[in-house]
């Protein structure tokens, strides 16, 4: 499928001070469209300048929320390069995603040719300082006019991209967490292993509590015993218990799989760590607090990579953890990847793809 690309008349001024970027406010000059249709599949790749969608108000997905999306960044390396991060994970996901939701399924090979087209002629929007990226967010959603229930017919495929500062303006600082008992944000059976809409609408209300509580972020627990730890806002966590690095395991599909997790458990097999993935209940780690075994919690996800947890609050219970300093293990993980994200160091991993 050949991609067609309409260049914009009018391209924005690229902001120049990153420190002034955020996250997600700004975007790029151009978008990938692609278009789908029940009995002719997807059609119409191409590249247009970036602006406003002209859709029916009875749009499908603005009802019944029939919607994935992605997230992953671009990287400017040495030399003016630019690389991707385990794109194909992401595709992967989002067929995963679909399948669920009942989206057609998006040929991988043209959404990420479709991708490095767009990023290569939106280059100069990536930023150039440190810790700086250029977020990429794809998603699909139903767009026939119809308010019956039913699965769509009609999909957009786009792909949007926005220059984002550094994660950690600061540096890598601890954040606090806040464990959720009477929310919940998905349970076994249900769509939490997808990157769909609602699941981050019905998680607002949890997040709103713990911003309340000047917290960072929710901690959710599983849906039905309110015990087993699942996830952290939009991101996977893991836990050092003595020497034992233990992160949630994806059984039941409550839990959406990180491909930051996956890359943190495929390093620390690769270092030779004590590694699992299994249940674990919030009683368990208020015990491993108590007997001083819990030595580091961290999250992760594609936005702040490794994001340490200095503090847990459970009911009345505050656990501190690790002096609310960054622990070892995080820092190590933090490094390697950003270090192989930046092409600082080898990537021995093959995780890279070039764009060229
Ligand atoms: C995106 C996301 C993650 C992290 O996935 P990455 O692929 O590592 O970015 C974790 N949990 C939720 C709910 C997410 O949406």
């Amino acid at each position: 499928m050949n991609i067609k690309i309409t260049k914009t008349q009018n391209p924005k001024p690229i902001p120049t001070d990153d420190s002034t970027l955020g996250f997600g406010r700004i975007f790029s000059d151009h978008m990938f469209v692609m278009n789908y249709k029940k009995g002719e599949g997807w059609y119409d790749p191409r590249i247009v300048p970036y602006g406003d969608l002209a859709l029916s108000p009875a749009a499908m997905v603005l009802h019944y929320s029939q919607t994935i999306f992605e997230g992953m960044k671009a990287y400017r390396v040495e030399g003016d390069k630019i690389q991707l991060f385990r794109p194909r994970e992401n595709f992967k996901r989002m067929n995963l995603s679909g399948s669920r939701m009942v989206i057609p399924e998006i040929p991988e090979d043209i959404a990420l040719e479709g991708l490095k087209q767009l990023i290569k002629l939106d280059k100069d929007w990536i930023p150039r300082s440190d810790g700086a990226s250029l977020y990429v967010r794809p998603f699909v959603f139903a767009c026939d006019p119809f308010v019956g229930v039913r699965p769509g017919e009609e999909y957009m495929f786009i792909i949007i991209t926005s220059p984002s500062g550094p994660y950690y303006a600061t540096g890598l600082n601890p954040v606090g967490i806040y464990v959720e008992e009477s929310f919940v944000r998905a349970v076994r059976g249900g769509p939490g292993y997808t990157k769909t809409g609602g699941n981050y609408a019905a998680s607002l209300a949890g997040q709103a509590e713990a911003q309340k509580q000047g917290l960072a972020q929710v901690l959710w627990l599983d849906g039905i015993e309110r015990k087993y730890i699942e996830e952290v806002g939009a991101m996977n966590i893991f836990f050092v218990i003595g020497d034992e690095v233990v992160t949630p395991e994806l059984q039941g599909g409550s839990i959406l799989g990180g491909i930051t997790r996956k890359s943190v458990i495929e390093l620390c097999v690769k270092w030779g760590m004590k590694v699992t993935e299994r249940r674990i209940s919030i009683d368990e780690i208020a015990e491993a607090y108590k007997n001083g075994t819990l030595k580091e919690v961290f999250g992760t996800g594609t936005a702040a990579v490794i994001s340490p947890v200095g503090m847990l609050k459970w009911g009345d219970a505050e656990m501190k953890i690790n002096d609310n300093k960054i622990g070892e293990i995080s820092a190590k993980l933090y490094d390697t990847l950003t270090g192989i994200q930046y092409g600082k160091i080898a990537d021995d991993m093959g995780w890279t793809m070039a764009v060229e």
